[in-house]
């Protein structure tokens, strides 16, 4: 389990900044597409040696009222579910009431917090600080999260009374892997499960699916859930192949008769997905695809999960109504289009067994595993096709590529003026190695090292 990281406070102090930084330290698989990673609220974050879950809660100026009150609600409900919450107040605008506001309320929390004053740069941080102690909240920790000021430091300290609690906090070091010229594709290991999280919100058919899929199914055991927090894992074996399910929805438990119908919890699904090799969205056909659906997508690229999409309850929709969905998808599903789409009836069991093909396909297409020689030729054709951009009028030079990890496949290109090259020209080349090694379902990611 990954610890997660709440940010607060009133707009404009700079929590999107912090967010994106935290975010985007770790090699974007997403480069900039448009209308996504705006929105986005949720990240699945590698800092400095550090991998946890980070909350962006939006502005919240701690007195709202009547609807403004009840959204302040809903984004503090990511403060409930927090293992950290870090407060972000503004050094150059000093003390405002509402930053009073919101430490009051979070001081009735009872969560671990720090105190954040942010845009510290060309200022003198102390004495634009020392306001901020009468907040209550212990050390100011000073930050500029344009430039990156102390946020190495600030989270090093902020997770040390963690550590004991969330081990996983501290990202593995990523191996390079030593790949053979002539294996390429590796099966799955049919005794090894692929963990398979089933998320999407509440009433689009999570449950119906779970059922249908275990009620197809032997199931081997069911786990005891330990918290609220925390989604039930199944495994259970399916054609030959285990698998341990994720169930978010919380099948079991709703079997139960005292047992009230679990509240949607966001924090549960992003652990569900940090912790699945693929993840199955579920849509319902029935509804337009919402920002948050958006939201979670973006956490599941931006994490480098696999990924399948069930459009559940096609059964019984007029064709108009399929159109209609279809366009939404069209329109606002492209930048996950490495993922393939069922339309499915969980109710029915239409279709369920086409969902279970693209989950192995995914998984092997993660776990591929490629060459040198093989990489370094696709790169160089992309390159025939379409030659990279000038940079500061110098042509970028990409000299070789080969295999840097998998689950995500990885893909490392060594050359000169590459760490300039525009998120346009790395998007082209994402598309051009997923087609030509034949990826479904998973991300590419692409890391570029310079040479100069
Ligand atoms: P949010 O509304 O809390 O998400 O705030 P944003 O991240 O959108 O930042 C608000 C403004 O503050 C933007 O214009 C940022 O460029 C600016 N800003 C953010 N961090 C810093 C910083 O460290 N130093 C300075 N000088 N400006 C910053
Ligand atoms: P969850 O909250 O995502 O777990 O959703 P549930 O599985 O509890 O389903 C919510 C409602 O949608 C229930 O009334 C289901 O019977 C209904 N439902 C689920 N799947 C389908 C389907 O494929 N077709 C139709 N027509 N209804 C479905």
């Amino acid at each position: 389990m990954l610890p997660v990281v709440a940010l607060v406070g009133r707009p404009n102090v700079g929590k999107s900044t912090l967010f994106n930084r935290l975010t985007n330290s770790r090699d974007a698989l997403v480069a900039d597409f448009p209308g996504l990673t705006r929105d986005r609220q949720y990240g699945s974050a590698r800092y400095d040696g550090y991998q946890f879950i980070v909350v962006d809660t939006g502005g919240i100026q701690g007195d709202e009222e009547g609807i403004d009150r009840a959204m302040a609600e809903q984004s503090l409900q990511a403060v409930h579910e927090a293992d950290l919450v870090l407060f972000l107040v503004d050094a150059r605008d000093g003390l405002t009431a509402s930053d009073e506001h919101l430490a009051d309320y979070l001081r009735r929390q009872e969560k671990e917090i720090r105190l954040v004053a942010n845009k510290v740069d060309g200022i003198d941080g102390d004495s634009a600080s020392s306001d901020f102690y009468k907040l209550g909240l212990g050390q100011v920790w000073q930050i500029a999260a344009a430039q990156g000021r102390g946020v190495s430091k600030l989270m090093k300290e902020a997770f040390k009374p963690l550590l004991e609690d969330f081990p996983d906090v501290i990202a593995p070091v990523a191996e390079e892997v030593d790949i053979d010229e002539d294996t390429g594709f590796v099966a799955p290991d049919p005794a090894t499960p692929i963990k398979l999280a089933i998320v999407g919100r509440p009433n689009v058919g999570k449950s119906t699916l779970t059922n249908r899929i275990l009620g197809e199914e032997r199931v081997v055991v069911y786990d005891e859930p330990g918290t609220t927090r925390d989604s039930v894992y199944i495994p259970m074996v399916r054609d030959g192949q285990a698998y341990t399910l994720i169930d978010t929805a919380g099948v079991r438990r709703r079997g139960r008769i005292d047992e009230a119908i679990e509240k949607y919890s966001v924090i549960k699904t992003l652990q569900a997905i940090e912790d699945a090799n693929v993840v199955i969205m579920v849509i319902d056909a029935r509804e337009s695809i919402s920002d948050q659906d958006l939201s979670i997508l973006g956490f599941v690229l931006n994490a480098g999960r696999s990924l399948v999409v069930a459009i559940n309850k096609w059964d019984g929709l007029e064709s108009d109504a399929r159109e209609w969905i279809k366009q939404e998808l069209d329109r606002r599903l492209g930048f996950v289009d490495f993922a393939r789409i069922h339309f499915i009836s969980a109710l029915h069991g239409t279709n369920v067994g086409h969902l279970f093909e693209s989950v192995q396909e995914a998984y092997a297409s993660a776990t591929k595993r490629v060459g040198t020689s093989q990489l370094t030729r696709i790169m160089e054709s992309a390159i025939d096709e379409h030659q990279p951009p000038l940079v500061r009028g110098r042509r970028v030079k990409m000299k070789y590529a080969h295999a840097g990890g998998y689950n995500p496949p990885l893909i490392v290109i060594h050359g000169n003026q590459v760490s300039n090259m525009p998120d346009s020209y790395k998007r082209y080349l994402m598309n051009y190695f997923r087609r030509s090694l034949q990826l479904m379902g998973t991300p590419v990611k692409i890391e570029f090292r310079s040479g100069d």
